[in-house]
């Protein structure tokens, strides 16, 4: 057992102080001087290894600025990146857990000495502003403090309770599982990157890290980092690659013990039909941790402190533009103030500056061309479905810069079952639905197949209650926004479409990546 500090969330920095802008602003500067243009290679057992294709990381406000790029992975180097960390597991699994915790600790160190640099990469790779970017690698950190502090306790023979039985030792042992792939999404690119492959190894598995295409610089950062903390070679393999091509094989191998993916319903479930199939040589059922979509939704009934409600839906509904699995895309009100909550907060929406990260405007350029077609797309549909109360346009285009911007946009008096109230749009797209009454709204919010995030804002405690029963999200907010979850204070995982429920940063996660013994000794 270390002896550290009880585990706490990082604070955030706080961008009204001029000193922290100018910090931010000098960060980016270094960022650009020492980051833009780098190449990153692949790491196969601890060796640097580039391809003749490369995936490049483009600026999305600035889509004709190219920030750096990666090597591609193909199946080959699949290949070997699984042999190499089935052979480092042989040592890896046998290190003392409390070893294997100081590594997180040193790279959460290091994490915070550069935290500011971690930021403006992510402001130049994916487009996050300062606050975004800022409350991101503060959850990266976490996820390493918090989970070397996790693995602590699955230490040991007996780490678990077993009833005492005559005449016999029993006791329960965790052990790792073996190789596994961690394939993440680019929207979280240093947080959820960081927290899907820090978890598996602290918990004495090695681990192949398949990054998103559009966010390998930022990938790339956190691995070296790692690697700077003392991860030995081979325990993590960087495999920056396309998901149809190195992902999908590395899903398929026989020599594949388990998947931790974070990213879309459609992937995902294909990941989860992919894996079950036994394949030649495979000796064990394949363990898939999914964590998907979202379409989530907040209430307001006539109770709620109204103004405080539309900050809420506002801060859920456009920060990082919306491209969040968590994103208020469904505000669900009740009548009798339908009125005065979706006025104020269309009029708070139109206030909202758009602009580059760099500029740190409240909303930014959307991350790449694919999620720019399929938004405009739905700003089209939406415009069938519903009353377009504010946007509706996808510029492409913002002070002069070409770039992924769209609009802002609120349509308003939707039905339940439009297309804009039931599919994921990822992007600064608001529904709004009309409850009759606070019955009608729950039932809205539960209305379809997801099952992530959700609110309330109300004053009524029998209606609160009811919520925490009946509404049917992994992480429910009251008299709040519903982004934001913190490591070890919400614990973040989806119901139903939204995912296998895992809850990242929560006390069983590690749970997922190892398997338990039962050892009885009769004397
Ligand atoms: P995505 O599904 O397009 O891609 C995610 C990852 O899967 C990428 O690394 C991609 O290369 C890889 N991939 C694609 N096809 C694959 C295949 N056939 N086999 C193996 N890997 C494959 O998602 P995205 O656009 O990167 O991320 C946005 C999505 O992620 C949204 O739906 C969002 O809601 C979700 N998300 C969920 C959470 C959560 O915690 N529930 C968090 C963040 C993002």
């Amino acid at each position: 057992m270390i002896k550290v500090e009880p585990y706490r969330p990082q604070p955030f920095i706080d961008f009204s102080l001029q000193a922290n802008v100018d910090a931010y602003q000098a960060a980016l500067a270094r960022v650009r001087a020492e980051l833009l243009g780098k190449h990153y290679p692949l790491i196969i057992d601890g060796e640097r290894i580039d391809t003749a294709e490369k995936l490049l990381s483009t600026n999305p406000c600035d889509t004709s600025e190219i920030v750096g790029s990666t090597a591609r992975a193909t199946t080959e180097h699949a290949q070997r990146a699984l042999d190499g960390a089935w052979t480092a597991w042989a040592t890896w699994k046998a290190w003392d857990v409390d070893a294997r915790a100081r590594i997180l600790l040193g790279a959460a160190a290091i994490l915070k000495r550069r935290r500011l640099e971690a930021c403006a990469l992510m402001t130049l790779e994916v487009g996050k502003n300062y606050a975004e970017a800022d409350v991101e690698v503060a959850e990266g950190i976490d996820f390493l403090e918090y989970y070397a502090r996790e693995a602590m306790k699955y230490g040991g023979f007996g780490a678990a309770d077993t009833t005492w039985y005559e005449g016999e030792e029993n006791g329960l042992m965790y052990l790792s599982l073996g190789v596994g792939v961690s394939i993440s999404p680019w929207n979280f690119p240093c947080a959820i990157f960081a927290g899907m492959l820090a978890a598996p190894i602290v918990a004495g598995n090695c681990v192949i890290a398949k990054p998103a295409e559009d966010s390998g610089m930022t990938a790339a950062f956190v691995v070296d980092i790692l690697i700077e903390a003392g991860l030995p070679a081979g325990v993590l393999q960087f495999l920056p690659g396309v998901g149809e091509e190195v992902g999908e094989y590395l899903v398929q191998s026989a020599r594949t013990r388990f998947i931790t993916f974070t990213g879309s319903r459609s992937v995902g479930l294909h990941i989860n039909e992919a894996a079950a199939k036994v394949h030649k040589g495979q000796k064990w059922l394949k363990r898939v941790i999914l964590e998907l979509g979202g379409k989530d939704a907040l209430i307001v009934d006539e109770t709620a402190d109204i103004q405080g409600a539309v900050t809420a839906a506002l801060q859920g509904a456009f920060g990082f533009n919306g491209q969040k699995c968590s994103a208020m895309s469904r505000l669900v009100v009740v009548n009798s103030v339908y009125d005065s909550v979706v006025d104020a907060f269309v009029e708070r929406a139109a206030a909202l500056t758009v602009g580059t990260g760099e500029a740190n405007a409240n909303v930014t350029a959307v991350v790449n061309a694919e999620s720019f077609d399929k938004i405009r797309a739905y700003q089209e549909i939406g415009k069938g479905e519903g009353k377009l109360l504010l946007g509706g346009q996808a510029p492409g285009k913002h002070g002069g810069k070409t770039g992924h911007y769209v609009q802002p946009t609120i349509f308003g008096d939707v039905d339940r079952h439009a297309r804009i109230a039931q599919e994921e749009i990822f992007g600064p797209v608001i529904t709004v639905l009309r409850a009759r009454d606070w019955q009608d709204a729950l039932d809205i919010a539960n209305s379809t197949e997801y099952g992530l995030t959700g609110g309330v804002c109300s004053r009524d405690r029998a209606r609160l209650e009811q919520a925490r029963n009946e509404f049917e999200v992994g992480n429910l907010y009251f008299n709040r926004k519903i982004t934001g979850a913190i490591v070890g204070v919400q614990p973040f995982g989806g119901y139903n479409m939204s995912g296998t429920d895992s809850k990242a940063g929560g006390p069983e996660y590690l749970g997922n990546f190892m398997q338990m013994k039962a050892v009885t000794e009769r004397f």
